[in-house]
Order: C-alpha cells, then structure tokens, then sequence
C-alpha cells in the first residue's frame, strides 16, 4: 500500500467538504480531497441545484395559467416535454460540476477518487476502484469529515426508484407521476408536493407534526398550507401514516384529492405498472386509504458514516448518528486535528448548503492558522422554494418568547403593496422584534413569490442586531416586494407611512 503525505485530507467532496478543500488550498496548504462519488455531493447532483431548476420549470408553467387568467393573455399549456426538461436541468448541474472540477484543480487541490475509511486520527486509508490496491494518506495538520447525509427510510418502505422513492431519485424516476402521496411536510417535501402539482399531478401531503414546516413561525406554516391547498394540493397535518403496500394495477381511483388543472399538459406517460396504496390516519376521523402512483418519502435526512471506522481515530457518533464537534468555533472534534463540517454536524447546524460553506470556511482558516470569526447559525436563513416561497431568519414569534424576550410583532400582507398586487399571489412579512424602535430584531419571516430573493437583508438585520430604526432608515425601492419588508420595519419604529400602527 502506498503511503502519501499532506497538510490536510477532506473526506467528502459535497458543499461543506469541496469549500473546506478550496479555501485551505488558496491559503496556500496542500490539500487532498477524497471522493466516492462526485464532487459538488448531494446539493450539486440530487439536491438544491437540480430540484431548483425543476422548480423553476414548475414556475414558468404556473405563469400560463396566470397570464391567461388574470392578463388576457391568451396562452395554453400545449404538453410538458419532460425530455427536453431533464435536459435543461442536467446541463445546468453538468456546467456547475465541470466548475467545480475545474476550480479545485485550479486551486491544486488532489482528489482521490474513492471511498475512504480511518486508519488512526489523521491517517485515511483509501479503495480506489479499478488501482489494485489502496492508498494511505496521512495528513500532517488535520483530518477534515465531510461525508454527508442520505435521505432517511421507513422500515416496509424501502425505495423502489419507481413507486416508493426518496428525493435521491423522484427527479430521475422515468416520467411524471399522475399522482403522488408525499410523506413528510418539511422543506424536502413542500418542495416536491409543490413542483408535482405544477406538473399537474394529484397530491397529497402527509406532515405527523401539527403543522408543515413544524421549525418555522406559524404564521409561515398557516399561509403555506392555505396557499397549497388553494392550488389544489390535499394536506395532512397530524396524521400518521399507518402502512403502504405496492398496488399492482394502475391507480385509476387515485385522484381523490385536489382538482385537475386543465392546462397542466399531459403530466408525462406516467409510471406504468401500478402504483401504492397507504392508510393514513389524519389528526381526526377515520384511516384514509389514499393510493398513487408515486410515494415520496421525504422524512428527513441521516448522517453517513457507515463503513468511516471513526472508531480508528477515537471518534464516536452521537444518538442520531451526527460527529458532534468539541468546540462549535472551530469544529474540531474531541480528537485534536480532526474536523467536521455540513450535514454530518448536528443541530444547530442546519443540514443546509450554504451553512455547510461557511462551515468549510471556518475549518479551512483554522487549519491556516487563521482565527475565522465562528458561524453564527442564528442568523442562517431558511428558504423552502415552494409556490410559494418561504423564507426567514432568526427566531420565530413562540421562539422568542419561549427564550424570554418581550416582543412586538408585526405582519404586512404582500398585497399591501404595488408590487405585491401585481404578483397577486399573497404572502406575508411578519418581523419578531424587541419593543420599541430600537429594539432588537429577533426574526423576520416571509412568504411569497421570490422571497428567497428577499432575505438577505434581514439576514444582516439579525445578525448585526439592528433594530426596526436602523432598517427603516434604509430607503426600499419602489415598486418592489422588498418595500414590504421596508414598510413593516418602519411601523416597527414608528413611522408608519401607509400602515399605521
Ligand atoms: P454531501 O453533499 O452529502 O456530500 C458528502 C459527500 O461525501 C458525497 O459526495 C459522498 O459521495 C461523499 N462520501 C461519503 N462517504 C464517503 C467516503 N467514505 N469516502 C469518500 N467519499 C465519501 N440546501 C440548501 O442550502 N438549499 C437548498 O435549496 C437545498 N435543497 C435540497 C434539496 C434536496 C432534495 C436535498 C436532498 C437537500 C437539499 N439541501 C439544500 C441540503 C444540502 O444538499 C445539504 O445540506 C448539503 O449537500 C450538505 O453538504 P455536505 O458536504 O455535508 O454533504
């Protein structure tokens, strides 16, 4: 077996491992990353960039029904080329994979093509298929883990790639489901429930907790579940599904839930040969028995560290399987010299993309002998890329009062403004902040079209503990839907102009 030295080994090439390798490379370490699969991981290959194209799809044919029903504009929706589709969004990850490729290589980063296992605190011992043998790396100034997380399963569910799948394979499963049962009401499974009824298929949506998206403000979940059930899609909260079993026949009696969309198009050829049927308890009555062709399992996501052999270099995983690190400012492990970062860490991190960057960041800079100001996870913003979309920051309004703050809260309808009469789709800000115009700004909440658009600047409110006086002094321009947010800050101080406390 062949031995190599370097400054810094990353296991995991996803967002968090790929930005960890870069930034220590352009400080001047040497750097070798080792991969299994491709580098850019699960955001870049079956997560953020692909669900977000096919939601951007998912928009544009929203947009018809809306030209021709409240524009005059007397658009239809012919068919859906699902081909051409696919293609689109394939090439959008291709290019941003290439990218990736070609920065690391750049920046002189050696990736090791190949699954690694720990062979002692700062030694990896690396399969390369197709070498005849491994490689042992040790790294002279640390060990960086990076190794991610896989959709979580339900035992008598297992994945089918057809009928039973998770969000690794809903996209690339052949063609558009007729009808799809969602299970989960977490950001995974709004996006999916949202993008499979702008394609035109039936849906229902299964959430066990009282609420979708049960980690945000209420007022976040209430409007999101009013604006999907307007858009036809049936929701569940508080129910539980009791067991599924695949159906041999086609569904034909599935679409029990939602009304058809007449320009949808033909929402694809379907998934031939039958389709699953769940009992589902909802929060009252009797079991409902709700089949589809499609069962999206989006219960959340589980660390990967299988096959790791942590145990090499004294490390252990907590309760839900995350490699909790001993100082959260610098992610560094109980064992010195070793690292973690992204969707391996646990809460507070988020399992978030752009959390997992800053996180490679932050580990990068410390291994540089730079002193990196720590993530502040407060102030990570959360966007769920539905129709509509969600997006906030901070703490909800029963968060901050559960940690003792006095708040004043206040909620500006979307509608309230130019802008937000033109997109006519409702939607909300609502700002949690200290009473008073200088008050602390805790959270502030959105809901609408193109709010993750609109966030960052109460991400920085939050972060740079502004108060509504500091925002409002900031003029927004007009008309736009960020107004919204300008307006509500400025009631917030006191000088309300078109909403008048
Ligand atoms: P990963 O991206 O999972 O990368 C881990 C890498 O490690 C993988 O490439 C894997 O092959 C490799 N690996 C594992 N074990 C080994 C081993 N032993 N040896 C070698 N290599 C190994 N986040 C957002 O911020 N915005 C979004 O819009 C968003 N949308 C999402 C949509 C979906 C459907 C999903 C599933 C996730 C989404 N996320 C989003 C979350 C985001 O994808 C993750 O937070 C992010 O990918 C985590 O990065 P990571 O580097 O920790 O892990």
């Amino acid at each position: 077996m062949s031995g190599n030295t370097t400054d810094v080994i990353v296991i995991g090439g996803g967002t968090g491992g790929y930005s960890t390798a870069l930034r220590a490379a352009h400080l001047g370490l040497g750097v070798t990353l080792v991969e299994r699969d491709l580098v850019g991981g699960t955001c870049l290959h079956r997560g953020c960039v692909p669900s977000k194209a096919m939601l951007h799809a998912a928009e544009l044919i929203d947009g018809v029904a809306e030209a021709r029903e409240r524009w005059g504009v007397k658009a239809t929706l012919d068919s859906i080329d699902w081909s051409a589709l696919v293609a689109t969004r394939d090439d959008i990850v291709s290019r941003n994979h290439k990218g990736v490729e070609g920065q690391l290589s750049a920046a002189g980063v050696t990736v090791v093509r190949g699954t690694a296992a720990l062979a002692g605190p700062r030694t990896v011992r690396v399969d390369v298929p197709g070498a005849g043998g491994a490689e042992l790396w040790t790294a002279r100034r640390g060990l960086v883990l990076a190794t991610g997380s896989r959709p979580r399963t339900l035992p008598g569910l297992e994945p089918t790639g057809k009928h039973v799948v998770t969000s690794d394979d809903a996209l690339f499963a052949p063609g558009l489901p007729r009808s799809v049962l969602v299970l989960g009401g977490g950001a995974i499974g709004v996006e999916y429930a949202s993008f499979h009824r702008s394609m035109g298929a039936e849906v229902t949506l299964v959430e066990a907790a009282e609420r979708l998206l049960p980690l945000e403000d209420a007022d976040v979940s209430r409007q999101l579940t009013r604006a999907l059930k307007k858009r036809g899609i049936t929701v569940l909260t508080g129910a539980r599904l009791l067991d599924a079993h695949l159906t041999g026949a086609p569904p034909a009696d599935a679409h029990r839930s939602g009304t058809g969309r007449s320009d949808a198009g033909t929402p694809g050829a379907g998934t031939p040969g039958g389709g699953v049927a769940a009992r589902v308890q909802p929060a009252r009555g009797e079991a409902l028995v709700i089949t589809a062709e499609r069962l999206l399992v989006a219960v959340g996501r589980v660390p990967v560290t299988d096959g790791l052999n942590l145990a090499a270099a004294g490390l252990t995983t907590d309760e839900r399987g995350h490699v909790p690190p001993a100082d959260w400012a610098t992610l560094e492990t109980a064992v010195p010299g070793v690292y973690v970062v992204g969707d391996l860490l646990p809460p507070p991190s988020l399992g978030l993309a752009h959390a997992s960057f800053a996180e490679g960041l932050v580990v990068a800079e410390t291994l540089a002998g730079l002193a990196p100001r720590p993530v502040d996870y407060a102030a990570v913003p959360r966007v769920t890329y539905s129709s509509p979309q969600t997006a906030s920051v901070g703490l909800s309004e029963a968060a901050a009062k559960d940690a003792g703050h006095e708040v004043a809260v206040n909620v500006l309808p979307l509608t309230a403004t130019a802008k937000g009469m033109v997109h006519g789709q409702g939607g909300m800000v609502k700002v949690v902040a200290e009473p008073g115009p200088e008050g602390r700004v805790l959270g502030v909440h959105l809901v609408g079209p193109h709010v993750s658009e609109m966030i960052s600047e109460s991400q920085l409110a939050v972060a740079w503990d502004a108060s509504p006086a500091d925002i409002a002094q900031h003029i927004h321009p007009h008309p736009t839907l960020t107004e919204a947010v300008g307006e509500t800050f400025l009631t917030l101080a006191g000088r309300g102009l078109h909403q008048h406390a």
